[in-house]
């Protein structure tokens, strides 16, 4: 090791590497090349080879045609850059058992002596026990801390899906400095191995919630009793079986581009290998702000309105009411930032970039 700050220098020029204690691989900012520093803790890095960025322009120009809508063109170009995302494939199989109880409430009717139909809400506890499963999923796990934005989930979901074909190093010619993009890899496939299995018993256990309360919702059902609907009151899950495992990091190419016209910018956020556009975020125009603004009003008064009767009807109503009155305000929360908000936002990303700040863009 020689001098500079954190004494490792690239293998091809020497300029010094921009690592943290984490750092496993990093593409060197100055020539490109790939500097892998921690090899045992990686395995062999895969490649999704990218369009280039001529063909993922013209993809984007395409679009224009299709509407009216002209905006993606080179001369409306702001902002144009590929980033490098590495990302582990993890694999998990898993049996959950489950053991809840389950509060189902059923409406019960009698008539009055006027003979008026006079009814309320009753509810009934019932045990519902069994395995789910087993069951498969893969799971896409950023090999960078900390990475939690949405256009880096989106494209890693788009991964999982099309499944484009990658390579070993040697099988493709990449373009000189290509590295240079690369989100530094942080994670060892043991630490994205735990993360995906956490996140597989996250998702399973949501859905493991819905088969209970179905179960047990159709059991008071069998007895003639119309459900209305039901919570579960206790619930004991146990993963067993779990099996994990990992690819190699893959790196998968991002693009990112923005566009500028008359009326503000428009984000666009690209599956480097097929071109596909991953989100997109335009500017609204006035009349969509006063939809907006509309809907957010209608909505509110009209759950408003609900909430007060819910809860002369029934003895559960202040919950109902209650529930109504905190959409209502959300709703005419959200509303009003539609409203009041310059840029339509499709997604919320955590990104604040500016060209100026090319280092450590696209992290918090
Ligand atoms: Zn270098």
């Amino acid at each position: 090791m020689e001098d500079g700050i954190q004494g490792f220098r690239c293998k091809n020029c020497s300029a010094a590497l921009p690592v943290t204690a984490d750092t496993i691989a990093v593409g060197c900012p100055y020539c490109g090349e790939l500097n892998v520093l921690k090899p045992e803790l990686m395995g062999k890095l895969r490649i999704v080879p990218p369009l280039g960025e001529d063909e993922v322009l013209k993809k984007l120009e395409e679009l224009n045609n299709s509407k009216s809508n002209r905006v993606f063109q080179r001369s409306n170009l702001d902002w144009f850059e590929r980033v490098i995302v590495p990302i582990y494939i993890v694999g998990v199989k898993a049996s959950l058992v489950y053991d809840a109880i389950v509060v189902v409430y059923y409406k019960k009717c009698r008539r009055t002596r006027k003979n008026q139909e006079e009814c309320w809400i009753e509810s009934v506890n019932v045990r519902v026990k069994g395995v789910y499963g087993p069951v498969y999923n893969e799971i896409p796990v950023v090999a960078r801390r900390g990475v939690s934005i949405y256009s880096i989930r989106a494209l890693a979901g788009e991964f999982i899906t099309e499944k484009p074909r990658d390579y070993s190093l040697n099988e493709t010619g990449l373009p000189k400095g290509y590295w240079r993009d690369l989100l530094a890899i942080e994670l060892d496939s043991k630490t994205a191995i735990s993360m995906a299995v956490d996140e597989f018993l996250d998702e399973e256990r949501e859905n493991v919630k819905i088969l209970i309360k179905r179960e047990a919702e159709s059991r008071v059902a069998m007895h003639g009793r119309i459900v209305t609907g039901s919570r579960i009151a206790r619930l004991v899950l146990t993963p067993i079986n779990v099996e994990a495992q990992t690819s190699d990091p893959i790196a998968v190419p991002l693009y990112y581009a923005v566009f500028k016209d008359e009326n503000g910018f428009y984000r666009v956020y690209i599956a480097g290998w097929s071109g596909k556009i991953l989100l997109m975020e335009k500017p609204a125009g006035r009349l969509e702000r006063t939809l907006w603004f509309t809907s957010g009003v209608i909505a509110s008064s009209i759950l408003a309105w609900l909430a007060s009767n819910a809860y002369s009807l029934n003895p559960n109503g202040l919950l109902l009411a209650m529930g109504a009155m905190s959409l209502a305000v959300y709703i005419s929360y959200y509303t009003a930032r539609k409203t009041l908000a310059p840029m339509k936002t499709i997604v919320k990303t955590t990104l604040s970039r500016t060209p100026s700040n090319p280092s450590g863009r696209w992290f918090i």
